[in-house]
């Protein structure tokens, strides 16, 4: 087992929304679940985890980009805070097609 740290905040966690467990991403800062798109509000700055938050951030919309593949738009189930995270390459790719449909976003 490699117990080296990562200078860098890529470190695996348990999704807060449907508690499956999420390995860490490998070339870059994972901010949201592969697995059901939602994210925790933990950066201020992508990366940084400098947040007290730390409110479940559910998918509101899902936009195709040219260069990014998807961007998610989050929103802070706490403080409501929004904002655009692009895709990861292991993201559920059904998942983010269907949630570019606005009627398949999770309901609030
Ligand atoms: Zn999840
Ligand atoms: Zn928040």
């Amino acid at each position: 087992m490699d117990t080296k740290r990562f200078s860098k905040n890529d470190s695996g966690f348990i999704c807060k929304n449907c508690e499956r467990e999420v390995p860490p991403l490998g070339y870059t800062s994972r901010n949201h679940c592969p697995y059901c798109l939602w994210s925790l509000h933990i950066d201020q700055n992508p990366g940084d985890r400098a947040c007290e938050c730390i409110g479940r951030m559910y998918p509101i919309a899902v936009t195709p980009h040219a260069k990014k593949g998807f961007v998610i738009t989050h929103r802070c189930e706490k403080c409501g805070e929004v904002s655009n995270n692009k895709s990861a390459s292991d993201d559920d790719l059904s998942l983010l097609i269907s949630y570019t449909n606005p009627d398949n976003l999770p309901k609030k």
